[in-house]
This record gives C-alpha cells, sequence and structure tokens, in this order.
C-alpha cells in the first residue's frame, strides 16, 4: 500500500494566513476589485493579505488553496505518497483536470525536500497557474494527458525552462514525452489514477537521471477502482486484481 502524507489543514500549513506568501490576512469594510494570485481572474473581495494576495473563489472550489497547503504542510520526499493523500481530499474526483496540478505539485514537493533547490511556495503557486490551463480530456482530444504533461511542468519550473532557454527547454520536454509515452503504452481508456501513477513514476526516474535528485517512492497499489466505471483491471500495472 502506499505510505500516506501526514495531513495538516492548509491553515496550518500557512500558519493561519495567506497561502501565497504567508504573511497575516486582512478584512476590509468594502467590496474591492481584487487579482487571483493564481489564475489572474478579477473579480470583487473584502479579504486579502497584507501584501495584496487574493485568491478566487473558482479557485478556491477548485482545491488550489488544500493543494498548496497540503504540500505546503508536507514534509514528505515520495511524491506517489504525497499524490495519494491529495487524491484523498474531498475536492478531488476520480477524474478531473485537478490531476493536471496534483502530478506536477506532488512532484515539485517532494524534488524540494530531496534536495532540489527550489522555492516551494513560488513553485507550486506556477504550477497551479500552468496545470490548471490544461484543460480535462486533453489526453484523448489533444493527444497528451495532462497528468503527462504535468510532469514536463515540473521540469520546467524546477530548472527554470522558458521558451528560449536551451538544456532546460530539451529536458522539459523530453520528461513529457517520456511520461506520454509510459502513459500510451498501456492504452485507454483513461484512468486519471493510472496516468497520474505512471506520470509520478517516470518523473521519479527521470529527476535522478537528469536532475541529480534522488526522490523516494513506494509501492503504489490502486485502491479506486471500484469508483471506476472504465477501470482496465488486470491490464493496468496499479491494479490489485491479480494479488488478491
Ligand atoms: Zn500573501
Ligand atoms: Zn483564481
Amino acid at each position: 500500500m502506499i505510505r500516506l502524507d501526514p495531513l495538516r489543514t492548509p491553515s496550518e500549513a500557512a500558519g493561519g494566513g495567506c497561502l501565497i506568501c504567508g504573511d497575516r490576512l486582512e478584512y476590509l469594510l468594502r467590496d474591492e476589485w481584487m487579482e487571483c494570485a493564481i489564475c489572474h481572474k478579477k473579480e470583487k473581495s473584502k479579504t486579502r493579505c497584507v501584501n495584496g494576495h487574493y485568491v478566487c473563489d473558482a479557485c478556491h472550489a477548485g482545491g488550489a488553496d488544500a493543494i498548496l497547503g497540503y504540500c505546503l504542510a508536507s514534509r514528505s520526499k515520495d511524491p506517489a505518497a504525497i499524490l495519494e493523500g491529495m487524491m484523498s481530499l474531498p475536492f478531488c474526483h476520480m477524474h478531473g483536470p485537478e490531476h493536471h496540478v496534483l502530478v506536477g505539485a506532488s512532484l515539485l514537493t517532494a524534488y524540494a525536500h530531496a534536495g532540489g533547490g527550489i522555492d516551494l511556495r513560488d513553485a507550486l503557486k506556477e504550477m497551479l497557474s500552468r496545470g490548471g490551463q490544461i484543460p480535462g480530456g486533453a489526453c484523448g482530444f489533444w493527444g497528451a494527458c495532462g497528468a503527462g504533461i504535468s510532469t514536463g511542468i515540473f521540469v520546467s519550473i524546477a530548472t527554470g525552462a522558458t521558451p528560449l532557454s536551451a538544456g532546460s527547454w530539451g529536458l522539459s520536454n523530453r520528461m513529457t514525452a517520456r511520461a506520454l509515452a509510459a502513459i500510451g503504452a498501456v492504452g485507454g481508456p483513461r484512468c486519471c489514477k493510472r496516468d497520474s501513477y505512471l506520470a509520478v513514476r517516470e518523473a521519479v526516474a527521470f529527476a535522478g537521471e537528469h536532475l541529480g535528485v534522488r526522490m523516494e517512492l513506494g509501492e503504489i497499489a490502486c485502491s479506486r477502482s471500484g469508483q471506476n466505471g472504465q477501470c482496465i483491471g488486470r491490464r493496468c500495472p496499479f491494479s490489485g486484481a491479480d494479488r488478491t
């Protein structure tokens, strides 16, 4: 079984303050236009942190605050354990585009704890913003599973890649290609759990080989096949079907 990462609440992780910077919140008497620090949507609100950070209602509803809080509270070096913990939170569905963020967020968190030199809070904020732009169904409609793309975003953030970079540009694209190859080799129909596990497994190996950071990786065994009407059973590398 996967080891669960010990859970603390988002507000505990942020010390009861802003999830973006950790500073304290302030409450205004009247609504003001605020820009979401994660998705950059503008809406009216009375709550922000003393440094002006605001997280919109949709990002709250989509689990952005839960993801940020969970990852900042974690001390794990095992991205599969972190992923599993977040999949068990109420915002996470059996399938859904939240997995496009969960994969990269789990990887960035484990990478930071395994010695990767990144500012985790900044990195997670960027992951939420970029991963949140990948639509549901990209696997079948674009030929690029969002969980796979999320590993490329992880490498891009970890290495500071841009469209003009040389080495890091190559690594980011090779990471996505490797994750998609593993995901594609199993075949469909899609399962956001299976595809996320495959993506994380490839990224742990890739980071060890190319980034010099050795994350941990416990055994991954699926516990949710009963919730998946399209489960491929024994064809799934994480299926418990042939273990019982
Ligand atoms: Zn703040
Ligand atoms: Zn937002």
